[in-house]
């Protein structure tokens, strides 16, 4: 049994609220730790401590921030396989994808070192007569991020990556479900030469949530987790003029053509939807096959697929999948499936009797597959969010552009085909943010940026790359003159002759 408390001011710190949540050894369904739950006065704490440090840290210049990541980067490398097992342990997703978790943020990373020439402002020379015109990008003051379980060092170095490269201080509110990561992260950015408040984490839940977006010291937030909440805290933090962005949940359609290498296909479908047990945001537990007989063949090449995936031990090499993050998410999923089959799908593959022997209490369930599911079933409509593929049949090309458009979600959709002109207009058509060609998870490299569409994504700026510094900035404009005599009075507005 361990516990973790927070990480505030340079600080390990136990929780004193007398609150805990229970951290879940997956593999077994028993308590392995507990994670403390921050109460407002706890949470005023990490504010008050990133806000005494801005001053100072906003004040390095940017090459030597910059330096901080480059040493930060250095040590994350070294200890990529202590955070991956800690990921593990807590999320259950097996080493090799908990490693790809910290390599994806630790590119946000590579790309925040760029930070002096990412910030620098534009530059006008005699916009006017002996008048010239700048900008510069500065730091917005405290920044927040409210993460969830299943990426928990990915998305917090999404947002504190660009966030403290940019200038600001940062408070960062994980999943309680897996803080040992995050709390890792700060001491390493701590012993990166990061100055004591710059990057605080308070674990928590509502409570700790709420606490944060109320606080009057912080001034951006950045949250990823499930859409209800993410409307909420958009709405709340937009109420108090607070600037911010929140994304949600997602239910990604693999369209495949007819003409698509169907073997590959399935090879990354497969991929797309069980990997991490599909617990990810753009994973891809729907797949729209356009026509009966591409429809037939797929699933042929699916099956024996499914049927051979390796439910195991997250930390067993042979493992292609762990378990599920929690009973309750178990449950979820479980039920999901009933619902499925009671709407009338076709439940080819049933995942829910899979046990691993000598893991009989572990949140494990295998793979399952649904065929002939329809736009109007419930088990359609939300997140699963767990390792089930449901086919949906398109009967044409148009039908299978409107599906994922027409869905509530629109975080990711890939398109397999060896047609490039239908790929084009696929691209351009699909009312979805992310879009992959013959890439079953179209997530962007760090120096682009991440957002999905409809109730994937609240805010118009998204995750890291260029959109990323300008949510973390704002922009001041100067208009200067340095005239050598005196000018006379205009009443006029002025313009520029
Ligand atoms: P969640 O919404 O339950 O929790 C996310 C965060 O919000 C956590 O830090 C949690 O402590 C906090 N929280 C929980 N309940 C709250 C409440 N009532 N008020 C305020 N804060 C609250 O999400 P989760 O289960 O941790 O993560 C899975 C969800 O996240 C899925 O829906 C998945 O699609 C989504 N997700 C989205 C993206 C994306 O980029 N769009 C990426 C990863 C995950």
């Amino acid at each position: 049994m361990y516990e973790r408390g927070h990480f505030i001011n340079g600080r390990a710190t136990p929780g004193v609220s007398g609150r805990f949540s229970d951290i879940m050894d997956p593999t077994k369904g028993a308590v392995q730790g507990r994670a403390a739950l921050a109460s407002a006065k706890e949470v005023d704490e990490a504010v008050s401590s990133a806000l005494g440090a801005f001053p100072v840290w906003s004040a390095i210049n940017p090459q030597r921030r910059a330096r901080v990541m480059f040493k930060f980067k250095e040590l994350l490398e070294k200890d990529l396989d202590n955070l991956a097992r800690m990921i593990s342990s807590e999320h259950g997703k097996v080493l090799d994808d908990a490693r790809g978790d910290v390599q994806r943020g630790l590119e946000v990373i590579e790309f925040a070192c760029g930070i002096p020439h990412l910030q620098k402002g534009e530059y006008t020379e005699s916009a006017g007569t002996g008048i010239d015109v700048y900008s510069m990008r500065q730091p917005l003051g405290v920044g927040v991020g409210i993460t969830p379980f299943n990426f928990p060092a990915m998305i917090p170095m999404w947002m504190f990556g660009v966030a403290i490269a940019c200038g600001n201080t940062f408070v960062c509110k994980p999943s309680e479900r897996d803080p040992s990561a995050p709390l890792r992260l700060a001491e390493l950015m701590l012993e990166a030469g990061a100055p004591e408040g710059v990057l605080n984490v308070v674990n928590g839940d509502k409570e700790a949530v709420d606490a944060l977006i109320a606080h009057p010291g912080v001034s951006a937030v950045s949250f990823v987790g499930s859409s209800d909440i993410a409307q909420s805290i958009y709405t709340a933090c937009a109420a108090q003029g607070k600037r911010v962005q929140a994304f949600g949940g997602a239910k990604n359609h693999l369209i495949v053509l007819p003409d698509a290498d169907l073997e590959n296909a399935a090879n990354q479908l497969i991929g797309g939807a069980f990997g991490s047990a599909g617990e990810r945001c753009m994973a891809t537990p729907v797949a729209a096959p356009v026509g009966d007989e591409t429809a037939d063949r797929l699933i042929d090449l699916l099956k024996p697929r499914i049927e051979k995936l390796k439910v195991g031990h997250p930390f067993d090499d042979d493992s292609d999948v762990g378990p599920l993050v929690s009973r309750q998410h178990l449950e979820r999923v479980r039920r999901y499936i009933d619902m499925g089959v009671e709407e009338g799908a076709e439940l080819v593959i049933d995942g829910r009797e899979m046990k691993l022997q000598g893991h009989e209490y572990g949140f494990y369930l295998g793979g399952s597959l649904f065929d002939r599911v329809t736009p109007d079933m419930t088990s359609y409509k939300d997140e699963i969010f767990g390792p089930v593929l449901q086919v949906v049949r398109a009967p044409d090309f148009d039908a299978a552009v409107k599906l994922p458009s027409d869905h509530q979600y629109g975080n990711g959709v890939s398109i397999f085909t060896r047609n490039g002109a239908a790929a084009r207009e696929f691209a351009a058509r699909v009312n979805v943010g992310m879009v992959g060609v013959n890439i079953p998870i179209p997530v962007p490299l760090s120096y682009y940026s991440f957002g999905g569409w409809k109730r994937s994504g609240f805010g118009d700026t998204n995750q890291h790359g260029p959109e990323g510094v300008r949510f973390w900035t704002k922009v001041k404009t100067v208009t200067q003159r340095w005239p050598q005599d005196v000018l006379e009075s205009s009443y006029a507005m002025p313009v520029m002759e």
